[in-house]
């Protein structure tokens, strides 16, 4: 095995930095110019900085753009606008609350469930959402680097089991496209993995990132490739995300969206009605209702468990089967998510 130095991950000498790598440099990161741009009271910035102290705000300006000037309420913004509600600690809300530095046996990969394991392949993301269960997640302890990546892929390929390798994070697609041709290279070289599963909220968030060189790796494998984007408000879907989501489908990607279920976000079955008609009239088929994950920091997301219920059967009386999602809560320490309805 040759492990490539840093260096030879970057950009090609004479390559420029493609338009997503450029989007990326230029996220919104500082809650007074995030106010500014929305025209949201000032009254609102002590507690935003404060709050962003702990986990910083960052979004890409092509979602901020899809965001009502003047709104407080709006749904995009409310999951990435800091607010004081996040200092105040709540019963049963823990920093690691799917137990995940349990399922920790090499840095980069989480084995929870049979048959596949998760790679963090990137600790970053291109948007900080507020609700995110790995919001303390020790990312820095998580970055292998392309030595430390064999022991992964050596765990990977002493377990026959492992059929299938999920890239998550942080998230995956924030990872250098080189990068993740290098990995996905040695991922389908192992011969009893069949499938590859990426999660990531970037063709939402900054669809530029599905680009002919992402679209290289992620096909030019022998591997069944499932992406499965992450999408919670039916306004995220505009024309961009459309046509990054046709490329992906055009190139035989099987296409998933994973919501999770965000009190004054989508908690509305009329709105959660139009998010799964947006997605399949884009390609994609609604998976995963997720119940919040109890995370310090987010209790002010929360929408129990009966309202939730209440909900699905509402979407289940207005819509066909195939675009109800499964409601389910994921367990520390639970063989796989628990479905609720
Ligand atoms: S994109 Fe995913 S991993 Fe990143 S902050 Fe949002 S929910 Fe968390």
């Amino acid at each position: 095995m040759i492990h490539r130095t840093a260096a030879t991950w970057q950009a090609p000498a004479g390559k420029s930095a493609s338009r997503w790598q450029n989007e990326l440099a230029d996220l919104i990161r500082s809650p007074q110019e995030l106010i500014a741009l929305l025209e949201l009271d000032p009254a609102q910035l002590p507690a935003a900085l404060a709050a962003s102290q702990d986990f910083a705000l960052r979004v890409p300006r092509a979602f901020v753009e899809r965001m009502r000037k003047g709104d407080p309420d709006d749904p995009l913004l409310r999951q990435v606008l800091p607010l004081g509600e996040e200092l105040q600690a709540a019963p049963g809300y823990s920093q690691d609350p799917l137990g995940e530095a349990d399922a920790n046996p090499h840095p980069g990969l989480i084995h929870k469930y049979h048959g596949r394991v998760l790679l963090i392949v990137s600790g970053g993301c291109a948007i900080n959402c507020r609700y995110c269960f790995r919001r303390h997640f020790p990312y820095a302890d998580n970055n292998p680097g392309r030595a430390r990546w064999q022991e992964a892929l050596d765990y990977i390929a002493a377990d026959p089991s492992i059929t299938e390798v999920i890239y998550s994070g942080g998230d995956p697609l924030n990872a250098p496209d080189r990068q993740l041709a290098w990995l996905t290279e040695r991922v389908a070289a192992i011969p009893h993995v069949k499938r590859l599963r990426v999660h990531s909220r970037l063709p939402i968030v900054l669809p530029n990132r599905i680009d002919d060189d992402c679209l290289d790796w992620l096909t030019g494998h022998g591997l069944q490739t499932t992406l499965v984007i992450h999408s919670n408000h039916p306004r995220e879907l505009d024309d961009s995300v459309g046509a990054a989501l046709g490329r992906l489908r055009r190139a035989g990607i099987t296409l998933l969206n994973q919501a999770v279920l965000l009190r004054g976000i989508n908690d509305q079955a009329s709105t959660l009605a139009a998010l799964s008609e947006g997605l399949f009239d884009r390609g994609v088929l609604p998976y995963y209702l997720h119940l919040l994950d109890p995370v310090a920091g987010a209790h002010h997301f929360d929408v129990p468990e009966a309202e939730a219920r209440a909900l699905m059967d509402h979407l289940r009386a207005r819509l066909p089967g195939y675009l109800v999602p499964r409601l389910v809560r994921e367990i520390a320490g639970e063989p796989n998510k628990t479905p609720i309805a």
